[in-house]
């Protein structure tokens, strides 16, 4: 996997960057997480420019978790906006933490593979991958035919 760009220290956040981390903080002090004490935080700006975040929700029934990166998601689709311009998301631990495989599909839904993706951790790393590398070869709306779609409406 390529990366876009790399940094183990503490990162130094441009004014842009650092309102995704607030609002992505913010949220991950929400994270509902009790079975794998892992909260997570993850923020978007819109193409439209607006900032939208969301944390982890953990279920009683395992498999029923919802992922920091769908609940940003969610958020700007139910404000009616149309797309992703930037992604950021912050886990636990020392590693820093990527999106899980379906989030990957999720964000490749609304944001073009140039898209960054900037993954943060606690002890101040930071690694920054865009959606095309984080899932290559994606399948994505424009491969269902506009035709086909046509015809069923
Ligand atoms: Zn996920």
């Amino acid at each position: 996997m390529r990366r876009a760009r790399s940094t183990t220290s503490k990162p130094k956040l441009g004014h842009s960057l650092k309102l995704l981390f607030d609002a992505a903080m913010a949220a991950r002090a929400q994270a509902y997480a009790p079975y794998s004490r892992f909260p997570v935080g993850a923020a978007l700006r819109s193409r439209e420019g607006a900032v939208f975040a969301g944390c982890n929700v953990e279920n009683a029934s395992y498999p029923l978790v919802t992922c920091a990166e769908a609940g940003a998601i969610a958020a700007m689709i139910a404000a009616g906006h149309k797309g992703i311009a930037e992604f950021l998301v912050f886990g636990g631990g020392e590693k820093v933490v990527t999106p899980c495989g379906a989030c990957r599909q999720r964000l490749r839904e609304f944001a073009g593979p140039e898209v960054l993706v900037h993954c943060m951790s606690p002890s101040g790393g930071r690694v920054t991958y865009s959606v095309g590398a984080l899932l290559p070869a994606a399948f994505g709306p424009e491969h269902l035919a506009q035709e086909e779609l046509a015809q069923e409406e």
